[in-house]
């Protein structure tokens, strides 16, 4: 009896599993065709800047507010929260960003954008462009929105949706978190969110138990010498040589402290001193990024600068109040996936979307060796949120194909010449979305 009946559950399973998936995708096709498919060409062709996204969150909280969420707009500057309360359970948070970029489209589309926007950096009339596929983002935020209504009886808990201003000038994460958004909506127990991809395969989609993006710092360090005649140099101090030395110096933090399989990066993107031949300063400014993927790289990095600095500074000679100076900009912390969740996740991705959904790891390590930055951590990271930080290929695989074998590169992101194939790239959105949060949410 108890075998009879665990092979009925097993059939039982099986039938729900493979019959649930059919449904949503084709539920989601069908939504595509009539409504997201328009929707997603009227973002493209209308993309705003960082700071000023105010149509897009205008028809992104309309769009919300007639699924049955309730939304709330404008926080933390043009930033929406939608919620939908569905009995007890978890609340897990969605996240989409909203900003198009400075950039005139050359893609060739024929929805491309010919929209311009006052800057509001430089205050002149730019070109403006969804030339990091962010216009994927929103489109696909407001499909789940749209099946997890339609799909209630299937999970229990609260559902929150985001609309991220300027991800792009890594501020709309900070600004909202200092809008007070846990304290007015609630602190989610889960949070997620998805890039699009140029560099994989349409529809496709990856997931790491690592750290998907970078942090970045920026670090500036004021060497304060003793001005004097370049021909006496021993009646002064030389910041130009210290400066020099501290460069150096720095390279070693990397190279020699850092374990040799954790990425880092110390970057001196500038090296000022000086005004004349035979003049020696009595300052010189050196401006530094660091990148990195793990907290406590972050911390390893950060204080290796300070000390570098300091301790070359007195053996210089300098006093304890003349010591270069070390000041920290706030940056933007690693985005580290829960490596638990994301296995989880995966795990039930290839289930029941099928292996081929899922990339290929090797192909992934491959293509994915920048450390670009995100600002999503800034919701994740304090007080910390478990969190799943996915990607879903834009190209076609023929044009995959044809750069893997030498071919002309694929357009990479903030290119005039980016182009994502919206339908695939949103329907899988979407359908990775409601399935993770019908996993984390079930019944
Ligand atoms: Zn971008
Ligand atoms: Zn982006």
């Amino acid at each position: 009896m108890k075998t009879v009946l665990s092979t009925l559950c097993l059939v039982l399973f099986i039938t729900t599993a493979s019959a649930q998936n059919p449904t949503l995708r084709e539920a989601i096709a069908s939504d595509y065709q009539s409504h997201l498919g328009p929707l997603f060409d009227h973002w493209h062709r209308n993309p705003e800047l960082s700071l000023v996204e105010n149509k897009t969150a205008a028809r992104l909280a309309k769009e919300l507010r007639t699924t049955g969420f309730e939304v709330t707009e404008g926080v933390g500057g043009t930033g929406i929260v939608a919620i939908m309360k569905n009995g007890p359970g978890p609340m897990v948070m969605m996240r989409a960003d909203m900003d198009g970029l400075p950039v005139e489209e050359k893609s060739g589309l024929s929805n491309s954008s010919t929209s311009t926007q006052k800057s509001p950096i430089t205050g002149q009339m730019v070109p403006v462009m969804h030339a990091c596929g962010h216009d994927v983002h929103i489109t696909s935020l407001v499909g789940t929105a749209r099946r997890m209504a339609d799909m209630k009886t299937q999970w229990t808990g609260t559902l929150m949706l985001i609309g991220q201003p300027a991800e792009e000038r890594v501020l709309g994460a900070r600004m909202m978190m200092k809008d007070n958004l846990w304290k007015r909506f609630g602190k989610p127990d889960f949070a997620l969110a998805f890039h699009v991809w140029s560099g994989g395969e349409a529809g496709k989609l990856a997931v790491s138990d690592g750290s998907p993006y970078a942090g970045a710092d920026t670090v500036d360090i004021i060497v304060h010498g003793v001005g004097t005649h370049g021909a006496s140099p021993h009646r002064g101090k030389d910041p130009v040589v210290l400066g020099s030395q501290i460069v150096l110096a720095l390279q070693t933090l990397v190279a020699r402290e850092l374990p040799p399989r954790d990425p880092g990066v110390v970057t001196v993107g500038s090296f000022h001193a000086g005004s004349k031949h035979n003049i020696i300063s009595d300052r010189a400014v050196l401006q530094i990024t660091v990148r990195n993927t793990s907290l406590e790289t972050r911390k390893l990095l950060l204080d290796g600068i300070k000390r570098i600095a300091e301790n070359l500074g007195r053996a210089a000679g300098l006093p304890e109040d003349k010591l270069p100076e070390v000041n920290y900009f706030e940056g933007c912390p690693p985005t580290i996936n829960d490596a638990k969740l994301a296995h989880r996740l995966r795990k039930m991705w290839t289930e029941k979307m099928g292996t081929d959904a899922i990339m290929d790891d090797a192909f992934v390590a491959r293509h994915s060796k920048g450390m670009g930055a995100e600002d999503f951590p800034f919701f994740t990271t304090d007080p910390p949120i478990r969190s799943v930080y996915f990607s879903i290929g834009g190209t076609p695989k023929k044009d995959i194909d044809a750069e893997e074998a030498g071919g002309p590169k694929v357009p990479s992101h903030h290119s005039p010449l980016f182009k994502i194939s919206p339908e695939p790239a949103v329907t899988s959105g979407i359908e990775a979305t409601v399935l993770a949060l019908l996993d984390l949410m079930q019944q």
